[in-house]
């Protein structure tokens, strides 16, 4: 058994949403050494398994999760001189956009406002204000197998909220991202997060974006079109203020966030003849 497996954790605690059921097993992971251990384990006993960040990318089923959730809690930083910095992938991804654009580096501008890790950055290959995790990245750790891998940038696959992780069965563990000295970066930074404060239900449970932006539109204009803003099923609500929302507004269940989700695509299809995808994670 492994010493600090946990049984029966909420993950509504675990995910932006507030929304979720019980993981069968939950494993917090401070090293390599509790990912690795948590995967052969997960594999010895035939039970699926799932590894998250910070949850906020991803929906949870009412009824659980029928297998172990592996909880990334590696959080080292290190600041490697000329812009380059190693940081472990449970690191806040704000945290690293914020602190490196203090110092007058750029290429994470963006960052500052996504609540996600790193590890689920480089996964989404999250971006905003035509920024993205995968330009200023120059390596990955990955465990598989027991063993950590090198990967360089050029060796992995990155397109619009997508990396080529999201096809494999690896852990992200460490990554390497080279930014750029530009003074201008800080303030850059606030101005975004300015625009985000104020478009965005910033201070709601949510999952971000719900829907990818269709090529050469977007999915919160075409929701806000066929007229969904602001519908509501239970405690899950189409924002207000933001039609790619969905937030909590109290007490919502994965269910009715899909009903949502179900009757935004039907709607924007019908009406539109768009088929949105989702951006958030479906467990
Ligand atoms: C208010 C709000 C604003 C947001 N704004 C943006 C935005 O501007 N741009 C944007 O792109 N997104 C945005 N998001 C969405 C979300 O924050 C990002 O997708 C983020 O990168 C997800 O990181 P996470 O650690 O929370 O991932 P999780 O939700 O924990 O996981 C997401 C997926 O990544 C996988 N994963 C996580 N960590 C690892 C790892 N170490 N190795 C392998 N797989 C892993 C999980 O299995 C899951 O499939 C926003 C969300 C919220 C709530």
């Amino acid at each position: 058994m492994l010493p600090y497996l946990q049984k029966n954790v909420p993950l509504s605690s675990y995910s932006t949403f507030g929304i979720g059921g019980e993981a069968s097993f939950f494993l917090p992971c401070k090293t390599i050494d509790d990912l690795a251990g948590g995967m052969s384990w997960a594999e010895e006993n035939g039970i699926i398994s799932l590894v998250i960040g910070h949850g906020s990318n991803c929906l949870f089923p009412d009824q659980g999760f029928p297998g172990l959730i592996l909880h990334n809690e590696l959080v080292s930083f290190e600041d490697q001189g000329s812009g380059f910095f190693v940081v472990e992938a449970g690191y806040s991804f704000s945290l690293l956009g914020v602190q490196t654009c203090r110092e007058g580096w750029s290429g994470l501008e963006f960052a500052a406002g996504i609540p996600g890790s790193v590890g689920g950055a480089i996964f989404m290959n999250a971006g905003a204000h035509g920024q993205e995790t995968s330009l200023p990245l120059r390596f990955v750790e990955v465990l598989e197998h027991g063993k950590v891998q090198r990967i360089p940038r050029q060796e992995i696959r990155f397109g619009y909220r997508f990396s080529s992780f999201q096809e494999k069965k690896g852990i992200i563990v460490r990554a390497g991202f080279q930014l750029q000295k530009d003074d201008a970066s800080y303030s850059r930074q606030l101005q975004m997060l300015e625009q985000r404060k104020k478009t965005q239900p910033y201070r709601e449970s949510s999952a971000g974006c719900v829907f990818r932006n269709p090529p050469g539109c977007s999915a919160g204009k075409l929701i806000e079109e066929v007229g969904l803003k602001g519908t509501r099923i239970g405690g899950a609500e189409i924002s207000p203020m933001h039609a790619n929302f969905i937030v909590n507004s109290g007490g919502a269940t994965s269910a009715q966030v899909k009903q949502l989700i179900d009757l935004v695509q039907s709607t924007v299809l019908e009406k539109r003849n768009v088929r949105l995808q989702c951006e958030v994670r479906l467990i």
